[in-house]
């Protein structure tokens, strides 16, 4: 999409009273009307058009963007922003899967019996996997991720081969795009994601989630995603023994482990923005119990910011059960998993 405001030209006249209208304004100061009063009708029949095919991630996506073009203090905005809430959290109930694996499942369960429920789960789990296989190739047409990721891959290279080079900044990409996922499923605007070599990847959000539960889910969602790499990597380094398979496995369950140290802008931040104070507490208790049975050091990190943000951070008033569950699956099986002997994981 290209910007149809050009710099440079006079200030736009309200067609309603003639008024002079400032570029950054929404609505005309002598007369009030809407200046995107026609974006805002197409977004609304947009919003309309999802409602009516039940996709609730394209309405939600419709009316964030019509917020954005309603001034803040309007009945209008006022309107938008509850139906967002509203939105968000039937979102938060669907199934990850969607529309498609409910109506799978009720169909077997009708009338097919056991072996149509296995078949029809089977068929779940592979459109289940199509759908992640597209989204996650569908990341490489933009060109500014695809030739950051190269660059990236050709810094790695340099210090540890090709083989690995190429495994690790797969295991990032894996890890951005659930966050994507996640972005694209609560509506929120945000650029592709762009590999600084060296650091990581990073996306950033063009519009900010409505409360603190958006963000854990878009938070989390890379390192759950990230444990998918992993796992795989794992399963990759069992069935062929190949050593390598066995490092980008290990080094992708390290930086995800990292990724939820909960300070700064790291995922676990976000996803510890949902907690209350006791959920705080319990998260810290959990990677407490982690250390002493991995005695993973990374996780020393963890407890003590942990211990800090239940301490003295800003908790949330309502408890997030889910993003409580979220956060100490994660760092259980990520310790476990940092623990997994690798054998002749040389440099190749
Ligand atoms: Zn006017
Ligand atoms: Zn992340």
């Amino acid at each position: 999409m290209i910007d149809t405001v050009s710099a440079g030209s006079a200030p736009p006249v309200c067609p309603e009273c003639g008024a002079q209208v400032a570029p950054a304004l929404l609505a005309c100061p002598s007369c009030h009307r809407l200046v995107h009063v026609d974006e805002l009708k197409h977004l609304a029949a947009a919003a309309a058009q999802a409602k009516q095919t039940g996709d609730a991630s394209a309405e939600l996506a419709a009316w964030r963007q019509a917020l954005d073009l309603l001034p803040p203090d309007t009945t209008q905005h006022r309107t938008v922003a509850t139906r967002v809430a509203e939105l968000s959290r039937a979102v938060d109930r669907q199934p990850a899967a969607g529309k498609q694996g409910s109506r799978l499942g009720k169909g077997a369960a009708g009338g097919l019996g056991a072996i149509g429920v296995l078949l029809a789960k089977f068929k779940f789990a592979l459109v289940f996997v199509l759908t992640k296989a597209k989204l996650l190739l569908l990341g490489l047409t933009k060109a500014s991720t695809l030739f950051s990721m190269l660059l990236s891959v050709g810094v790695y290279w340099t210090i540890w081969g090709w083989k690995f080079a190429l495994g690790f900044v797969a295991s990032i990409y894996i890890h951005e795009m659930g966050h994507v996922q996640a972005l694209t499923r609560y509506g929120i605007k945000a650029t592709a994601p762009m590999f600084i070599p060296g650091v990581g990847a990073f996306i950033r959000l063009k519009q900010y989630p409505t409360d603190r539960r958006e963000d854990a889910r878009v938070g989390l969602a890379g390192p759950i995603w990230g444990v998918g790499a992993a796992a795989a990597a794992y399963a990759i380094y069992f069935a062929s023994r190949a050593g390598i398979w066995g490092a980008i496995a290990h080094v992708g369950a390290f930086i995800n482990l990292f990724n939820l140290v909960p300070v700064w802008q790291l995922d676990g931040a976000r996803g510890f923005r949902a907690l209350t104070r006791k959920q705080r507490w319990i998260a810290v208790g959990v990677i407490g119990l982690a250390w002493l049975l991995t005695s993973e050091g990374l996780l020393v990190l963890l407890l003590v910011a942990g211990a800090a943000a239940a301490w003295f951070g800003d908790a949330a008033q309502e408890s997030d059960g889910t993003a409580l569950l979220q956060y100490t699956w994660l760092v259980a099986i990520l310790s476990l998993m940092t623990r997994i002997s690798v054998v002749g994981a040389a440099r190749q």
